[in-house]
């Protein structure tokens, strides 16, 4: 294991000590609750709805100060600036579990969970990748404008924290809410290609994971996500729960969102293979080892890259 060096990447590693003592010293059912209602907040509506169905794959379509709102939710989960997260996650769309994906699971869990930003984030945030996967946020000068005042949002944030509950607020609305919304996130990217089951032949790792649905909005369901990038919803069969998609569905009953992607009844059927309920639940034996070289694993010969 690599020591870390990037400024950036310990900065996640003192926050998780400063959130674990906030969580000690400052536990209380008020900033629990605060702490859902945050994490729902940014990690639902601005992460998964807004960063990753509607920003990256375009599932559906939404009015302007919709869209942007749900950008500048997603900024405030502190998981980068909309241009940078999708051009990332295209990057992890492109090549899944190849060289050239930036959180590769083929390098292990460990890697493919939080290490990777340490390593393979910024080489794949240089001016031209953003170019190159990000042209539609890039053109738009809100976008370019957000990514600009990044730091003086957060420092608005925190100043809001503050001013609402002293130093509790500081330690619960950014480093508490923080680590936990990062790990839903880097759960999907982990978890999400090790444990779990394939429905569908994606050619990458990629795995349906219970476990990993319940603690990321259902962003779990992340095997049929690979295999239908574009669909707004993930959860595919019935009992499959999805709730970033009952969002979509809300919003699209109330006239606020159009155009919503989905693929056919047909479509979901072919090639599913069937799954038994320890599958499902993602309880499964890990597909990979904690770490591992790419040499180390490779995926079965034959398989394409997808994009
Ligand atoms: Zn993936
Ligand atoms: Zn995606």
């Amino acid at each position: 294991m690599k020591i870390p060096t990037r400024p950036h990447y310990l900065f996640l590693i003192v926050s998780h000590g400063i959130a674990l003592w906030a969580i000690w010293m400052h536990l209380s059912l008020l900033a629990v609750l605060a702490l859902l209602l945050m994490h729902f907040m940014f990690g639902c509506l601005g992460i998964t709805l807004g960063y990753h169905r509607l920003l990256t794959h375009r599932a559906f379509e939404a009015p302007r100060w919709l869209e942007r709102s749900l950008a500048v939710l997603g900024l405030l989960a502190l998981q980068g600036d909309p241009i940078e997260w999708t051009a990332v996650h295209r990057q992890h769309h492109r090549f899944s579990d190849r060289e050239g994906d930036p959180h590769n699971a083929s390098r292990g869990f460990w890697f493919s969970h939080m290490s990777w930003i340490d390593q393979h984030y910024f080489p794949c945030v240089t001016q031209d990748r953003l170019k190159k996967y990000s042209p539609d946020l890039q053109n738009d000068p809100f976008y370019r404008g957000i990514r600009l005042c990044y730091p003086v949002i957060v420092a608005a944030w925190i100043l809001f924290c503050w001013f609402l509950a002293g130093w509790t607020g500081v330690l619960w609305g950014v480093f508490v809410r923080l680590v936990f919304t990062v790990h839903m996130t880097w759960f999907v990217n982990s978890a999400g290609h090790c444990f779990g089951f394939q429905a569908y032949d994606t050619g990458d790792r990629s795995t349906n994971c219970g476990w990993t649905a319940l603690v990321s909005f259902v962003e779990g369901w992340h095997n049929n996500h690979h295999a239908f990038p574009s669909s707004a919803r993930h959860g595919l069969r019935w009992w499959q729960l999805d709730m970033t998609w009952m969002v979509i569905r809300l919003l699209e009953r109330a006239g606020l969102v159009s155009n919503v992607k989905l693929p056919s009844e047909q479509q979901t059927r072919e090639g599913r293979k069937p799954d038994g309920w320890r599958e499902a639940l993602g309880l499964s034996r890990p597909r990979l080892p904690l770490f591992a070289s790419e040499e180390q694993i490779k995926l079965p010969a034959g398989k394409e890259v997808r994009s």
